[in-house]
């Protein structure tokens, strides 16, 4: 295809996205394109539209939890035709040969470029990456639910497979939104006992759905005291700051405290947390392609959705604005109405 794309960007930090067309050029050898037909929005996608991590270029396309069909291939793609279905998350090339991406641990290549830093996204009517970051879909799953698990899904799935969790593991999941109900989801499915810690205990019986057999407020002491030495996992998933020193209390020996949410202000870590009951603080960014399809076959075998509320991608701006507001339940998917 040659005609331009077209799409929404934003041309200042928090400002409206307004239609916006832009000439892609040539498909390079190793590109693939994709025809959007859903798009997800992450937080990140706010953070980066605000220019909240000094690292936005205007104008901003945002999206990158994209889903659809593959319309255009370069003729060195190996992995997808044009015609199979895909979906795109936050990394949209990576060089395929430094050390990492030949270990397979493509997300810590030095040369990674994010498909919304420096390049177009996918509030869109097609966005491009290259081959290895499109990764197919299995038939089962619904498209309409599944672009979030590109990014939100296999940020908080990542976890279980890097850190080695045990079904008899003992998991908190800190912030349940779009990252942390598909976390609720995972962990519940791979066999641990599974304990919620949220802000809004309204939402408890939802979670306890989803998988919590225990729900606790994320932001009262107290309650973080009675639960001191549980957990072998806590995965933050928000972007806030919270009560740290009770959540490395809430660790048990060798537990981790593990950050997905990218909370701006230090965590303080005396080295006593750590020392005493030999435990850490770790993070990851997002997943590697073969990370990305497991996940996507393990959503499938075990029925792991994605509950999403639907605008159409014409109603960008009254979605940004709900997510925003903390309403999102649990994740915003805009439907390509180009
Ligand atoms: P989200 O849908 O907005 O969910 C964040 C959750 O955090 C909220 O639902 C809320 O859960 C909790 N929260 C928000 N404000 C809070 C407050 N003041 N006090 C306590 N809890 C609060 O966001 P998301 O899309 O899941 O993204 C979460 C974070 O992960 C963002 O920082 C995003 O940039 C980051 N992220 C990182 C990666 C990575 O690769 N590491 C990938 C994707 C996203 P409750 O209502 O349950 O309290
Ligand atoms: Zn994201």
């Amino acid at each position: 295809m040659s005609e331009k794309i077209k799409s929404y960007a934003a041309q200042e930090p928090k400002g409206k996205f307004e239609p916006f067309e832009f000439e892609a050029g040539e498909l390079s050898k190793e590109e693939v394109e994709i025809k959007v037909a859903f798009c997800g929005v992450c937080h990140s996608d706010l953070s980066m539209r605000d220019n909240d991590w000094g690292m936005t270029e205007y104008p901003f396309v945002g999206g990158h939890e994209a889903v659809g069909e593959i319309t255009a291939v370069g003729e060195s793609v190996k992995n997808v035709r044009i015609g199979d279905k895909v979906g795109l998350g936050w990394n949209a090339e990576t060089c395929g040969h430094c050390e990492q991406c030949l270990a397979g641990n493509q997300i810590d290549c030095p040369n990674l470029v994010g498909t919304i830093v420096g390049r177009f996204g996918g509030f869109a009517d097609r966005v491009r990456c290259h081959w290895q970051w499109a990764v197919k879909l299995p038939d089962v799953l619904d498209l309409s639910k599944a672009g979030p698990l590109f990014c939100g899904g296999i940020t908080v799935f990542n976890p279980f497979v890097q850190l080695d969790i045990k079904p008899t593991d003992k998991i908190g999941v800190i912030g349940i939104g779009g990252l942390g109900h598909l976390a609720l989801q995972f962990a519940d499915k791979w066999g641990c006992e599974v304990t919620a810690f949220t802000s809004d205990l309204s939402k408890t019986d939802e979670l306890k759905n989803l998988g919590a057999d225990y729900v606790v407020n994320s932001r009262d002491s107290a309650e973080l005291e009675k639960v001191r030495g549980k957990f072998n996992l806590i995965l933050s998933t928000v972007n806030v700051s919270l009560d740290w020193q009770s959540y490395l209390n809430a660790l048990a020996p060798k537990g981790k405290l593990h950050l997905v949410g990218a909370t701006l202000e230090p965590i303080p870590v005396v080295s006593f947390n750590l020392i005493m009951g030999q435990k850490a603080v770790t993070g990851t960014a997002t997943g590697s392609p073969s990370v990305v399809a497991k996940m996507l076959e393990f959503c499938a075998r075990h029925n792991i959705e994605t509950i999403t509320e639907n605008f159409k991608m014409s109603q960008i701006n009254e979605a940004f604005e709900h997510l925003e507001n903390g309403k999102a339940r649990y994740r915003i998917v805009l439907e390509n109405d180009f």
